[in-house]
């Protein structure tokens, strides 16, 4: 195997759980009123091999809502669809050292979207997403989520109402971005979408498995199926690596050594190309909007299973 033997993973991912539990800091989020009702001592991790083994430890069947997590899997999507040129001129793949949710980004950047980890490049990117309609639109993204998680994915609407009534700024964006042309659709269905797709309800465990499907090449580990191709899974690991933790995406690669992408309701994938995906989840986040024990458990397991993409030995 890629990865040391079944009961050594077990017992990582179980000393990562363990060692990440106690208390360090960190807040649930509130700008979206229904998080902030999170229990902030939920916390689960697991990890997903490619050869389909899967090892979990704590709460990590308890579901939650995707949120921006689901950026880095409708851009596969859409990859897929439309391939590399198109997605990299129309939503681009460059850092903008600035919040997720940046109007100044747009304007500094004559409009463009700048990445597909941020809302403005996640929402162009959801435009680019097939179907006439934003029904057909929204079956697109949770067929296509559902089958990198191997199971059927369901809208949490607790989470999507509270947000859909309180996305004032996402609204904003969208109508920005048409205002520069870049997007061609109705703004506001896109943002509707947009919403839905945040609110996909998910555990650590779903995280893993569709991080290890990224990880195998497009072929999810459990359920066998190719959902994206391997050319598609390359290019999404790079936006992810270079974007994928907000401002602290440097240091995240810096200490982890590994494309991921984290999620304001707390869960966080990783993954170890060829190896395995990472799924954690604990809603008490850091400054930046990253769960402050997922980072934790997510290092440990860099570094006990030897993961870091930068390391020669
Ligand atoms: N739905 C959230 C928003 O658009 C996602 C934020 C996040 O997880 O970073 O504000």
């Amino acid at each position: 195997g890629v990865l040391p033997g079944w009961e050594a993973v077990e017992a990582h991912v179980v000393a990562a759980y363990e060692r990440s539990r106690t208390r360090a800091g960190g807040a649930v989020a509130d700008y979206i009123p229904i998080l902030a009702a999170a229990d902030p001592e939920l916390f689960g991790v697991c990890v997903a091999e490619v050869n389909g083994e899967v090892h979990s430890a704590g709460d990590a069947e308890v579901g939650f809502s995707i949120q921006s997590i689901s950026k880095a899997f409708v851009y596969a999507l859409v990859c897929e669809e439309l391939g590399h040129e198109v997605v990299h001129e129309r939503v681009g793949v460059n850092n903008t050292g600035l919040a997720f949710n940046s109007v100044v980004a747009i304007e500094l950047n004559d409009g463009h979207p700048m990445n597909p980890m941020v809302n403005a490049g996640a929402l162009a990117t959801t435009a680019l997403m097939p179907g006439r309609t934003p029904e057909l639109q929204w079956e697109a993204v949770r067929d296509g989520l559902s089958r990198f998680a191997g199971r059927s994915l369901q809208l949490d609407t607790v989470v999507y109402e509270s947000e859909a009534a309180t996305n004032q700024r996402n609204r904003a964006i969208a109508a920005l971005l048409e205002s520069y042309g870049r997007i061609q659709r109705d703004p506001s269905e896109i943002v509707d979408v947009y919403t839905k797709q945040c609110a996909l309800r998910v555990s650590a465990r779903d995280l893993a498995v569709m991080g290890a499907t990224l990880a195998d090449g497009g072929v999810n580990p459990v359920t066998g199926e190719q959902v994206v191709s391997a050319a598609v899974c390359r290019d999404t690991l790079a936006v992810m690596a270079a974007n994928g933790l907000y401002e602290r995406s440097g240091e995240w690669l810096f200490e982890i050594g590994l494309p991921g992408k984290s999620g304001v309701a707390g869960g966080i994938v990783t993954i170890a190309p060829g190896k395995a995906g990472i799924g954690v989840f604990s809603p008490l986040l850091d400054v930046a909007g990253n769960s402050v024990r997922g980072q934790r458990a997510t290092a440990y397991l860099s570094r006990a299973l030897g993961l870091n993409i930068f390391a020669s030995d």
